[in-house]
């Protein structure tokens, strides 16, 4: 089996690593690989380049103003800029609420949302769990009434990723409390900065504010906020978790660690060897890089196969995430104690001086960050249950 790329997709390979290594500022690629906090202006700047080379949005179709890539240029592009270091794009309003807009959003809505989400103007966050809903989202009780001309919004979001730097949030809400449960879920897209909308943090183990509770409290938006029909949230919501769980997969990014675990692991020494020439430690690292390959495989096919992503998103989301914790763990051993260090208020965004190694004050938090990618988009134990449903097992 002849696994190399066909001549045309290794040329734009080659076409996008040259002009992310042209026009990516070099001090943003710099805090990317040594995993340090990318600003929101620093995430911006990126997006302005892509936007002015036609590349911003890659999933998307040329008539919404995205590139038109086919499946396979857009995988590479999405491996390439994540291998380079370029900022991690935020799913949210680009990978995941725009394909819920291209399927059923009304025109007004296309014209308002696309272009602004394509320039990053609006910054999205997803309410979808609370309190008690997250695994069985479907029981979900923040509530939205129709009164007159407007939905009136009471209830709770929990860990609403972002919502402090989001100026939108499309967000599910119970609009009929009498219909069995999926199907009295509608989904509202409207501005954070209506009142009655409070955000509160939530610090996460790794000492950074990530997520955060959200509550509406007599939130009042205009008819105009509901996507699509009311009560076919759910539907809406699967599809817009499918391309989550297909964007939770960061393969690029695996790539890159990958790449970075290696160079570590030859420079740091154990009983006089590189810690890379070590067998068992070896072994593990070929693992991990065998298995990545395969899962760059799986994803290919799937991309290839066109339409929305199906249970394939699910097994992708598994692997994927699986995959960025064993890497974490591999930099956690191959630091050895520089790896145990870790005092948030240390961050080297303060200006201060790494213990150990330079790249080792991003280690722990890391690893610890890492924990939640077999949690956050449905955890895996769900992407389980999903899969072997399918299968008929
Ligand atoms: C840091 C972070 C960021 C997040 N960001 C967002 C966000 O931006 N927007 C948003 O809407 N949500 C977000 N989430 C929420 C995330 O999707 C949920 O945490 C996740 O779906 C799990 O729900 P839960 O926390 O309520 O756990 P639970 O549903 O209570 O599950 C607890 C444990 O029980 C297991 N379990 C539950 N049911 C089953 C079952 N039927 N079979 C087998 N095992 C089961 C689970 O796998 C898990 O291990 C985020 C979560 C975290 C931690």
């Amino acid at each position: 089996m002849d696994l190399r790329y066909p001549e045309r997709v290794a040329r734009f390979a080659d076409e996008v690593r040259a002009f992310v290594r042209k026009e990516l500022p070099p001090e943003i690629r710099d805090k990317v690989q040594r995993r340090q906090k990318v600003s929101v202006e620093e995430v911006k700047l990126w997006q302005s380049k892509l936007c002015s080379r036609g590349w911003a949005c890659p999933g998307w179709p040329k008539e919404h103003g995205g590139p038109g890539f086919d499946a396979l240029e857009r995988m590479i592009f999405d491996n390439v800029t994540n291998e380079e270091g370029a900022p991690t794009v935020v799913p949210f309003g680009e990978v995941m609420f725009a394909p819920v807009l291209f399927a059923v959003g009304s025109p007004e809505q296309k014209a308002h949302f696309l272009p602004k989400i394509r320039t990053l103007d609006y910054w999205f966050c997803q309410g979808f769990s609370e309190p008690g809903s997250g695994s069985d989202l479907a029981s979900l009780r923040t509530r939205a009434v129709l009164e007159g001309d407007e939905w009136v919004i009471n209830g709770q979001k929990m860990w609403t990723s972002g919502a402090h730097n989001a100026n939108y949030i499309f967000m599910l809400v119970r609009t009929d409390p009498d219909a069995k449960l999926q199907e009295g879920i509608s989904m509202l897209v409207f501005p954070m900065s209506t009142p009655g909308v409070t955000v509160r943090p939530i610090v996460t183990m790794d000492g950074e504010h990530h997520t955060n509770e959200t509550f509406f409290d007599n939130v009042r938006v205009p008819k105009t906020a509901m996507i699509g029909e009311v009560n076919k949230g759910w539907t809406y919501a699967k599809l817009l978790l499918g391309h989550e769980r297909t964007s939770i997969a960061r393969i690029g990014q695996s790539k890159r660690e990958l790449g970075r675990l290696k160079a570590l692991a030859s420079e740091q020494s154990t009983n006089g060897l590189p810690l890379m020439n070590h067998a068992p430690f070896r072994d593990r690292v070929a693992a991990v890089e065998i298995e990545l390959m395969a899962l760059e495989i799986t994803a290919m096919r799937a991309i290839a196969k066109g339409g929305s992503p199906g249970v394939e998103a699910n097994l992708l989301k598994v692997k994927g995430s699986e995959l960025q914790q064993r890497l974490t763990e591999l930099f956690m051993d191959a630091a050895g104690p520089y790896g145990l260090p870790f005092d948030p208020e240390r961050g080297l965004e303060n200006g201060n001086e790494p213990i150990g190694f330079d790249e080792a004050a991003s280690l722990g938090p890391n690893y610890l960050m890492t924990r939640v990618v077999t949690i956050y988009g449905g955890s895996n134990e769900i992407q389980r249950n999903i899969v072997s449903k399918t299968l008929g097992l």
